[in-house]
């Protein structure tokens, strides 16, 4: 039977939990405008994409038609020796989404007695966290971020449960902004049972500048049941090809290893983070430059008197609550895409410097600021 001629239904259906996962709404590009030049600050991208030495090596003659190595073993060692870790504890994926997912598929899930796991995380935090945890047939248990968008780390603690399996802390929180303390982060750690695997979701890790902000690696160091994750995404430029990873101990990555897809991590993608690790002066130079861009936007908004909570990734999050849709279509006719969340609040990345002016210039003429929730 050809495709036009089958039913229109076919009656399969789904695990019920895919009926019930929140819609993952991806940062839409800029709506042309006449005159004017359109900019994306709506995902959290690198305006200055990779380094020279990564583009020549896309532009160059690479070997596709083999499978990639399926360990990442080039990429593990470039990285073991850029942290000072040992290769076994790093565990690479597509994106450091896919090395959550190992996370997830390994430790949390649905019990054989059909009672679902929980997983603990902070929210708003990213947005693909529950869609993450439905998946794998856990349950989210979302703690409320505190006015200042910070981790509200004690209520976190105190809803640890017997069925608690894994807590993800993101520092930077996307897309509130603030980095979590060393001090909050231990003691956090050490109030929480061994047995509760801790994430730390270190996406924007290269961007954060806050004096007392964890180094989830000197956790990992400490705390045989922390897992630290990093992405090439951000600092490195990296997004479209996706690639990140891991870092955890050995009684952790055993099991990181059995939920990995096989080859998830192509070889384009290995090839080009390990020569972005091999320039990675020229990667702090281009994150310094946009950590000053965001330091300038921060610093316009605190003149316009913006309540904004501190911004440690590349974003700024502008808590506007029911304004939050006229201010995204204000900047969509201004040709700058920005990613609002329902009547929560904005998310605007950091982007090219004419782009972040005319944040700034909307923001100028916006009269009504945003406000702690
Ligand atoms: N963690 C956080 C906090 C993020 O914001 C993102 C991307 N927006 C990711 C993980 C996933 O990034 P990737 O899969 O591209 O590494």
């Amino acid at each position: 039977m050809t495709s036009n001629t089958q039913p229109l239904h076919t009656g399969v259906h789904p695990r019920s939990v895919v009926g019930r996962l929140p819609k993952y709404a991806a940062g839409k590009p800029p709506v042309p405008v006449p005159g004017l030049a359109s900019f994306k600050l709506s995902s959290n991208e690198n305006p200055l994409g990779p380094v020279p030495a990564v583009l020549e090596l896309l532009h160059g003659g690479l070997e596709v038609h083999r499978y990639p190595d399926t360990s990442c073993t080039a990429l593990r060692t470039a990285l073991g020796e850029f942290l000072s870790v040992p290769a076994e504890d790093i565990v690479t994926g597509a994106g450091s989404l896919g090395a959550l997912n190992q996370i997830l598929a390994a430790f949390a899930g649905q019990n054989d007695d059909g009672t679902p796991d929980e997983v603990i995380y902070a929210w708003r935090s990213f947005e693909a966290y529950p869609i993450c945890v439905g998946l794998a047939g856990a349950q989210s248990v979302q703690i409320p971020v505190r006015a200042d968008g910070t981790h509200d780390l004690p209520a976190m603690a105190a809803a640890v449960t017997d069925r608690t399996k894994v807590v993800f802390l993101c520092t930077p929180n996307n897309p509130t902004g603030p980095a979590l303390g060393t001090e909050e982060t231990e003691e956090f750690i050490r109030s929480v049972r061994s047995d509760v695997v801790i994430v730390i979701d270190e996406a924007y890790q290269e961007f954060v500048r806050a004096a007392d902000a964890v180094d989830g690696i000197a956790m990992y160091r400490k705390y045989p049941n922390v897992v630290v994750l990093r992405t090439f995404s951000k600092a490195h430029g990296l997004a479209g090809l996706r690639v990140g990873y891991s870092v955890s101990g050995p009684e952790l990555t055993q099991y990181l290893r059995s939920a990995a897809t096989p080859f998830a991590v192509s070889s384009v993608a290995e090839q080009a983070a390990v020569v972005s690790l091999a320039n990675y002066d020229q990667v702090v130079e281009r994150v310094q430059s946009l950590v000053e861009e965001r330091d300038r936007v921060t610093a316009g908004l605190a003149a316009l008197g913006w309540d904004v909570p501190d911004a440690q990734g590349n974003f700024v999050w502008l808590n506007l609550g029911s304004d939050t849709p006229e201010f995204a279509a204000i900047a969509d006719r201004h040709a700058l895409s920005v990613r609002a969340f329902g009547e929560e609040g904005v998310r605007v990345s950091i982007g090219e410097v004419e782009a972040n002016t005319r944040f700034l210039e909307i923001c100028a003429s916006y009269t009504k600021p945003p406000r702690r929730s």
